[in-house]
């Protein structure tokens, strides 16, 4: 999952970007929303945490730039503004959701797991694909009911695919989302994580698009 931060402050910033990451999550984390709008120009992401009081535009102003383009990426809004009329404005200019500072970083990740569920089109809280079925809040996979045990590049790698069911990744793409912009990639580390998980997950649910890169079926 490749998620997009906007936050100014330094100290909430920092707490977000180290639980996310932590857990296997590619994630950019700028700090205006000048930058945010270079981002979104720049690269592809799953979904935007924007804090609302930013130093140069208003975070209300730049979500409503991101849905004038037409961009239906997931967004999550982050306030101290706790009254009712800044909600209210929030979810009438297109978030999909928010959180009213100070959050639980626990329930901020489980927002963000729903949202990301949900427009992968998988309803249930457990995603389920074939054979394969992820608890996304737990982190347990299962393949033909066994539990498998992967590591945390393979589990976040797994989640690309099922999150973007037909769509083929480049290996490039696949290296930006697993590994984010700071981490050292080695140049076949994609090609040795891709091989341990068919061996976890059976070798007919990732297909090498050739010349291209990986995808899964469609739902
Ligand atoms: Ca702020």
């Amino acid at each position: 999952m490749r998620l997009l931060l906007v936050e100014d402050d330094p100290l909430i910033g920092q707490g977000i970007s180290d639980a996310l990451t932590l857990q296997g999550e590619s994630l950019e984390w700028v700090t205006r929303g000048s930058h945010a709008l270079h981002a979104l120009a720049d690269s592809d992401f799953d979904l935007v945490v924007l804090d609302l009081g930013l130093p140069d535009i208003d975070g209300l102003q730049l979500l409503a730039d991101i849905r004038q383009r037409g961009d239906d990426l997931p967004v999550l809004i982050l306030t101290a503004r706790d009254q009712v009329s800044d909600r209210v404005a929030g979810l009438d200019s297109g978030a999909d959701d928010y959180l009213v500072k100070p959050f639980d970083v626990d329930e901020l990740r489980a927002r963000i797991r729903a949202l990301v569920r949900r427009r992968s089109g998988y309803s249930s809280a457990l995603i389920c694909y074939n054979q394969i079925k992820v608890d996304p809040s737990s982190r347990e996979v299962f393949c033909a009911e066994k539990e498998i045990k992967l590591s945390r590049r393979e589990y976040a790698l797994l989640m690309e695919f099922l999150h973007h069911p037909g769509q083929v990744f480049t290996r490039d793409q696949l290296n930006e989302r697993l590994y984010g912009w700071n981490d050292g990639v080695e140049s076949n580390s994609l090609e040795v994580h891709i091989h341990h998980l068919r061996k976890k997950v059976g070798s007919g649910l990732i297909h090498t698009v050739r010349g291209v890169g990986y995808r899964i079926d469609p739902l």
